[in-house]
């Protein structure tokens, strides 16, 4: 029985459970990772579940969310089903697109996003920067994604070993304006005492309040339950994506 088949409870009082079961899952899954990158599964290998599961577009924030960690359990768990890569949904999709997601995500080469969360054409509207930093041209693309194209959830990916953060915590010294990164990622390794995986968490999460509170159309969606703004960092060795809480418990 495929993981992905296994509903997650992701109800409003749920919400968090889920998350930490589902990561959980991932570790699992995680552990008994392939030597190699896995072809996609052919239409005629997937469940009939699995396949309305990819190629039905999300109606709710919560399924949009849902969407996603599905995407990444399958990546993990070497059942890659690559949805949306073929001519005809470019040609579907090449008048207009409306992505389910936004991503703010790290310029790092080694997090490709569609790749991470098993999604194609059309379905996630990104920006990279380095150190996803939700600076003000940013938010105007992410404000895009959202007000605009209507995408349900707005996530900020960080990842393990990220050199922007780990840079502005040692105040390394770099060439030319690369160290204009450091004064927007400050704030998250100020209080991280040094821990590089606890300033990398600090930092998915102030980016992630700084586009759910410091933009008003962003906070209006949200308000309005069009949007759920989460965040997560991605393990370079895993290819798991862990949740952030943006709010401290
Ligand atoms: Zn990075």
């Amino acid at each position: 029985m495929p993981q992905s088949s296994q509903p997650l409870d992701l109800g409003p009082a749920a919400s968090r459970r889920g998350f930490l079961a589902h990561a959980a899952s991932l570790g699992a899954a995680a552990a008994i990772g392939t030597a190699f990158m896995p072809r996609p599964l052919a239409a005629e290998e997937l469940t009939s579940a699995e396949w309305d599961a990819v190629h039905r577009d999300p109606t709710t924030p919560a399924e949009a969310l849902k969407q996603l960690e599905d995407g990444n359990r399958r990546f993990v768990a070497g059942r890659p089903i690559a949805p949306h890569r073929d001519m005809a949904r470019l040609k579907a999709i090449a008048p207009r697109q409306s992505p389910f997601a936004a991503f703010l995500g790290c310029a790092d080469s080694r997090v490709p996003i569609e790749i991470v969360f098993d999604q194609g054409f059309g379905d996630v509207f990104v920006s990279r920067i380095a150190g996803n930093i939700a600076v003000a041209e940013q938010i105007a693309s992410l404000e895009f994604g959202t007000a605009v194209l209507g995408a349900k959830v707005l996530y900020v990916l960080g990842h393990s070993a990220c050199g922007a953060v780990s840079a502005t915590m040692n105040g390394t010294e770099v060439p030319g304006q690369i160290s204009a990164l450091y004064f927007h990622i400050r704030p998250a390794t100020r209080g991280a005492g040094g821990n590089l995986d606890k300033a990398i968490a600090a930092n998915v999460r102030e980016q992630a309040l700084r586009l759910r509170d410091g933009s008003t159309v962003i906070s209006k969606l949200v308000k309005e339950e069009k949007l759920i703004v989460a965040g997560g960092v991605y393990d370079l060795n895993t290819g798991a994506v862990t949740p952030v809480a943006l709010d401290a418990a």
